[in-house]
């Protein structure tokens, strides 16, 4: 079993990485010293039947008192409104402070449920147990939780870090080809920011042939050092990790999130990213066309759609939480492992990067 330990300002956790993972967590969380008695399992309506009842089984065999709450999929529950439906559905069922909770799902889920756990009671142990390549590389790492707005993406949350996470690598046997490519985005991000080494070792490994186990394992120490370091993203590496962010949650909010899934924009978004960094950070024109060539090996998309609206993705980006007081802090590379965030991006690079796309 691979076993990370990661530093939080609160408390070190541990991320576990092995096959078969999912009959083995009721002890995990024993060791882990979550307290026996009742805990919430949220899940959504696709991953709830898959895993749910096995996941509730095996905790009640060690002597937890689980109770699955399922929320319809998508990123269309990442609301206020879901959360709100889940604190009271918990309250119902007498949940209360030395109660926990166990996100079951993929980044939508981890983000809503660790949402849940720092409001609950004014605050609960979170337990992740991602089940998409995303959520387990990315969104269950560094405590960031929270949900979406009108206004724009994950515009209302908190820092809430888990206690626990467990990857059970066997769950993606049943993830569609689709999000396992999505995934691949976070992968190629952390690869374009932190790690040219994994760039040319995915340079070079055919997509069916990836060995999940050790690949986590990199990336989930990629993000925990860089989160380590600034936890509360105040300035500091932590947002590095919004490399071609902007524009992907630009675009996700351009499209209602619908049709388009995270990875994707975020896909979209770094080719973007990319040649802003040709304008103003010096990267080479051989490199973009690396970057551009690795997302497509693994299916995600480098071109938008000739018909998508370009103006819908230009009014959106206003929203972003990056644009702290209309001072932009913008992630470009000067090459492949050497990112910075520079003030010198303009919104008019942003539009002709996006008009290009
Ligand atoms: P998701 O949670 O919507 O999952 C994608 C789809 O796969 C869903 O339909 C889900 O039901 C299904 N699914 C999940 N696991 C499955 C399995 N094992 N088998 C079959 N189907 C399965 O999306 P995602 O791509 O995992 O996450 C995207 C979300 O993560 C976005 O909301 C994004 O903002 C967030 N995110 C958060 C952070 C963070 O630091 N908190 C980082 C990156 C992304």
């Amino acid at each position: 079993m691979i076993s990370v330990e990661i530093q939080s300002a609160r408390h070190p956790y541990r991320v576990l990485v092995a096959p078969d993972l999912l009959t083995q967590a009721g002890q995990a969380l024993k060791d882990a010293e979550l307290p026996l008695g009742q805990c919430a399992i949220v899940s959504d309506t696709n991953v709830g039947p898959l895993f749910g009842g096995g996941l509730a089984k095996n905790l009640r065999s060690v002597g937890y008192e689980p109770k699955l709450i399922t929320i319809p999929r998508g990123e269309e529950s990442k609301t206020l409104k879901q959360a709100g439906e889940i604190c009271e559905q918990m309250l119902d069922e007498g949940f209360d402070r030395e109660s926990f909770l166990i996100g079951l799902g993929g980044g939508v889920i981890g983000d809503i449920s660790g949402f849940v756990a720092s409001i609950f009671q004014r605050g609960i142990k979170h337990v992740q147990i991602p089940t998409t390549l995303l959520a387990m590389v990315d969104s269950s790492i560094g405590g960031k939780t929270g949900v979406n707005a009108q206004a724009g993406k994950n515009l209302i949350g908190s820092v809430h870090p888990p206690v626990l996470v467990l990857d059970d690598i066997d769950v993606l046997k049943k993830l569609p080809q689709r999000e396992i490519n999505q995934g691949f985005t976070e992968i190629i991000k952390h690869a374009i920011i932190a790690d040219a080494e994994m760039f040319q070792q995915l340079e070079a490994v055919e997509p069916k042939n990836v060995d999940f186990g050790p690949l986590i394992q990199r990336n989930v120490e990629l993000k925990a050092r860089i989160v380590e370091q600034d936890e509360q993203e105040r300035g500091g590496p932590r947002a590095l990790l919004n490399f071609g962010h902007t524009v992907g949650h630009a675009i996700e909010r351009a499209s209602d999130y619908r049709g388009i899934g995270h990875g994707e924009a975020v896909s979209l978004g770094m080719i973007a990213a990319s040649e802003i960094s040709m304008k103003k950070a010096g990267l080479s024109k051989s490199e973009r066309d690396r970057i551009a060539n690795l997302l497509r090996k693994f299916g995600l998309p480098t071109q938008l759609a000739k018909n998508f609206p370009r103006e819908k993705i230009l009014d959106a980006l206003k929203f972003d939480k990056k644009f702290v007081r209309g001072q932009i802090r913008y992630v470009v590379v000067s090459k492949i492992g050497s990112p910075n965030l520079s003030t010198e991006v303009t919104m008019d690079d942003i539009r002709a990067a996006v008009v290009e796309l």
